[in-house]
């Protein structure tokens, strides 16, 4: 695929078997990229999308692990050296949620959210820079040593009753890029996030699944529409491709206007 935008490369996306890492590892599979579909314990889904991009053309190979096991992280990033001699981006995309009222909440929902929310994005993005620095640049793939990219969310900066934790773990992974973006530049690693406003995937079935549900919403929503998966690939393939390398520590929000206060739009 010589002249996609992410022809040579190779990205690893955590949580890929669903949703919005699904729909980035089809979409980087068309940009040309060799895929890692990380998945923790979805192996048919995951083989499922894999089977998809080798039906298209494409390189791709499943490799399970929990984002927050530093041995499972280690064995996904293995994977990638065994099956494409390495990465050049790493999304960091897994993602849960454990709501309840913040009263309710309890210790074992508040650890899981941070643990895979916060904790494994660390612990991947870390292995992800070490495997960078020793594999060296490659200017035929990359201007960039290597790039990393979170999913956040609109929640690390909006703040969101009833879901203390995840929006605490987002608004961690906003700092956690930032200051990882400032540290790591110098040696030509790009870091940045993307901030998906409401997806339409399972992880918030509950928010459109039903037409009631789905019109409070829109209200939420200025563009009119509920975001799909590729809205995300496609920015996120922008992102990572040399075609964004002076775009450094950036949260680039993909979100049909939720942060634009659309509450004001009429009153205040
Ligand atoms: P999803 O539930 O469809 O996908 C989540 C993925 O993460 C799944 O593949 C799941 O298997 C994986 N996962 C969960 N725990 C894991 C673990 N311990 N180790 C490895 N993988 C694990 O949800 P989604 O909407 O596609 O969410 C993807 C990311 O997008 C999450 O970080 C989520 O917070 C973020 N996000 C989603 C929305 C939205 O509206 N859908 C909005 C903002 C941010």
């Amino acid at each position: 695929m010589t002249g996609a935008p992410l022809s040579n490369q190779r990205v690893l996306i955590t949580g890929a078997s669903s949703g919005i890492g699904a729909g980035m590892a089809l979409g980087f599979a068309k940009a040309g990229a060799a895929v890692v579909v990380n998945h923790f314990d979805q192996g048919a889904a995951a083989d499922a999308v894999v089977r998809q991009i080798l039906d298209g053309g494409g390189h791709a190979v499943a490799a399970a692990g929990d984002v927050s096991n530093p041995a499972d992280v280690a064995s996904m990033f293995d994977v990638a050296d065994q099956h494409f001699s390495g990465v050049d981006i790493l999304i960091a995309n897994a993602g849960i949620q454990k709501d309840g009222a913040f009263t309710d909440l309890t210790l074992q929902a508040w650890r899981a959210a941070l643990d895979v929310d916060l904790t494994g994005a660390f612990l991947c993005a870390q292995e992800a820079v070490r495997r960078f620095r020793r594999q060296g640049l490659d200017p035929r793939r990359s201007k960039a040593l290597g790039k990393v990219l979170f999913t956040s969310s609109v929640h690390q900066v909006i703040p969101w009753a009833g879901h203390a934790n995840y929006a605490a773990a987002k608004g961690g992974v906003k700092m956690l890029m930032e200051t990882m973006a400032q540290e790591l530049a110098p040696e030509k690693i790009r870091v940045n996030a993307i901030a998906p406003g409401a997806i339409q995937t399972p992880i918030n079935q509950a928010a459109w699944g039903t037409p009631e549900a789905e019109a409070n919403l829109l209200k939420l929503i200025p563009y009119g529409r509920i975001g799909q998966p590729e809205d995300i690939a496609a920015a996120a393939i922008w992102l990572a491709s040399d075609a964004a390398d002076y775009v450094v520590g950036t949260t680039l929000f993909v979100d049909g206007g939720m942060t634009l206060y659309p509450c004001f739009a009429h009153a205040g």
